[in-house]
């Protein structure tokens, strides 16, 4: 159990600022079909590693097929999900995964229909959604995602949270084409909105509607049962991702399917629960932190209590989601 690891892991508790965060946004860039036990405790404080471990852990990955509906389908288990809508114009992809995990992607996509991949566009640019770039755009895929994508893969770029500074990404990796505020597609007879947040889960980050089959994938702005990660080395923020949350929830009816970037398929009531939570929470480590308390002393005082059964079971610990809202004020 995360929680069980001796203190000195822990945030606050002799482990320096950049490995805690090394620590927390590691574990969720895995996926959470990864084994856990890859973050074991000698692994924690290995932060300059993890990167490299969360790619190496998707050449075993179980990857998962999922049918919506619509003639859309969900990838899950090598990275972040990934949505697929395959169709006369070519097969549709919603992010690409980790680039380990081609085989097993390569063999899900081909069970899902012949069509060739044309299309690929990226929900943000965290490498567990774009790592599989460059492989897909060499089997033919077009890749389309918001400017801050690009700006992003296109130089290096450092995530504090991952102690790991990314290279410059191969040209073939870099989207072709990008857009500020909001896209339109019309492919393979199903109309698909796309719509840039504000800064939320980075400042990238984007949602894409299928507007026939009432269907949206939220990105990272969503994780479905676990405390997210937040990335404020490229803009991300608690407050963002509350935004981005209520955003969300004005757009999804009941009826629609929510497809996160981790965890499983959800709901408009899950999307509110999860709203609830990132605004208890913000809410609580605000009120001490006002009072001059300090992070050690706020992750003492357990603010994610209420919720940790529910939601503290994925790679984020109760421990270090309360710092990555600590950092947001
Ligand atoms: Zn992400």
């Amino acid at each position: 159990m995360q929680n069980e690891v001796p203190m000195t892991n822990q945030v606050g508790y002799g482990m320096s600022r950049r490995q805690f965060l090394a620590s927390t946004s590691l574990a969720g860039a895995v996926g959470l079909l990864a084994p856990r036990a890859l973050f074991g405790r000698n692994d924690v404080v290995s932060a300059p590693g993890l990167v490299e471990k969360a790619r190496n852990a998707a050449e075993s990955a179980t990857i998962t097929v999922q049918r919506l509906r619509g003639n859309i389908s969900v990838l899950m288990g090598a990275g972040g999900n990934i949505a697929v809508l395959p169709g006369r114009d070519g097969k549709l992809l919603i992010d690409a995964g980790f680039a380990g995990a081609r085989p097993k992607i390569a063999e899900a996509l081909a069970g899902i229909g012949s069509d060739p991949i044309k299309h690929l566009i990226n929900t943000h640019w965290h490498f567990d959604h774009t790592d599989g770039n460059e492989w897909l755009h060499s089997a033919g895929a077009t890749i389309l995602a918001h400017e801050n994508t690009r700006k992003h893969l296109s130089a290096s770029t450092r995530v504090e949270g991952w102690a790991f500074t990314f290279p410059p990404s191969p040209a073939g990796a870099i989207p072709s084409d990008v857009f500020s505020n909001e896209r339109t597609l019309d492919l393979n007879g199903a109309n698909v909105a796309l719509k840039y947040y504000e800064p939320a889960h980075t400042d990238s980050d984007i949602s894409v509607h299928f507007t026939n089959s009432d269907i949206i994938h939220v990105g990272d702005t969503f994780w479905n049962g676990y405390y997210p990660f937040i990335d404020y080395s490229t803009g991300g923020s608690i407050d963002g991702m509350i935004r981005a949350t209520e955003a969300n929830l004005t757009k999804v009816t009941h009826k629609m399917i929510v497809i996160p970037g981790h965890g499983a398929i959800g709901d408009k009531s899950q999307l509110a629960s999860y709203r609830d939570l990132l605004a208890a929470v913000r809410d609580k480590v605000a009120a001490l932190k006002k009072q001059g308390k300090t992070l050690d002393e706020i992750v003492a005082a357990k603010p994610t209590a209420a919720w940790d059964a529910k939601w503290g079971g994925g790679f984020m610990s109760p421990r270090m989601f309360t710092g990555l809202v600590f950092e947001g004020f």
